[in-house]
């Protein structure tokens, strides 16, 4: 596949001969490329997890949050990097951008930052499946006048954190970590990250959490309107998975955690 900027990329299993042979071509004409590693699980392997860690498609991405007038209490939240901000009213979406409004008129999931928006089948189907943990608030589409319309869609909402990862967890970057509370500012730093979690942290665990560490770009001066806040990921059981995939829907990654011995 070749991209805008003219870059190609291949996609092979790690033990295709043919990987070996497009190396050798590659150094024999001098070529410069970049290997990029994600794991792959099957139906068995995911169906086995404890926890699977559920990453967001660029592509479902559609704008909102603070900017577009979504409210948040910031009584508990760091001061810095606003993590533990607590939205407090329905979740406000683009309405304006054609692109946006696309997505909001086809997809079936769409994402804004770490939240995830589904349409009211998915959430009926969560629903009467009995998943525990999970509960729903109102999404608006924000227009171009203004507007605030209410949408056919539901946001996913967990008021289960579970506690920190495990240092054995692998594929998070901790550069950017909030140097006041420790807690904002991660990313992921492979396309396959592995998050372990100490055995007894995951008493209580619900079909769907969220992680305490708050993920993605900050930019936050005190002022919402103008703020980008970083967000805790979801932890979900494989019976979510299994919700999503009988949808029929695509693009995102369950990644199961590790489980490890406490210490
Ligand atoms: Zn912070």
């Amino acid at each position: 596949m070749r991209d805008v900027h003219g870059d190609i990329y291949v996609t092979l299993f790690e033990d295709d001969p043919r990987l070996t042979v497009l190396r050798q071509l590659l150094l024999a004409y001098r070529v410069k490329w970049r290997e990029f590693q994600e794991d792959t699980f099957t139906d068995e392997e995911l169906d086995a997890a404890r926890l699977l860690l559920v990453t967001i498609p660029d592509e479902s991405m559609v704008f909102g949050g603070p900017r577009l007038g979504t409210q948040f209490d910031l009584s508990n939240a760091c001061p810095v990097c606003a993590a533990g901000a607590r939205q407090t009213s329905a979740l406000m979406l683009d309405g304006a951008d054609p692109e946006d409004v696309a997505k909001l008129d086809t997809y079936r999931v769409v994402t804004c930052y770490q939240e995830i928006v589904v349409d009211e089948q998915l959430a009926e189907a969560l629903e009467s499946e009995g998943v525990t943990g999970l509960s729903f608030r109102s999404v608006y589409a924000v227009r171009k006048d203004k507007r605030q319309v209410e949408l056919p869609r539901r946001q996913m909402w967990a008021e289960h954190a579970l506690p920190p990862v495990s240092p054995h967890s692998i594929g998070m970057n901790p550069r950017d970590v909030c140097s006041s509370c420790r807690r904002g500012g991660f990313y992921f730093s492979q396309l396959s990250p592995r998050l372990a979690y100490r055995a007894r942290d995951l008493t209580g665990a619900m079909d769907v959490n969220r992680t305490w560490e708050w993920y993605g770009y900050v930019k936050f001066k005190g002022d919402l309107s103008e703020a980008v806040l970083p967000g805790p990921a979801f932890l979900v059981s494989p019976k979510v998975w299994r919700i999503f995939k009988d949808a029929g829907v695509t693009g995102f990654k369950w990644l199961p955690i590790r489980v490890v011995d406490d210490e």
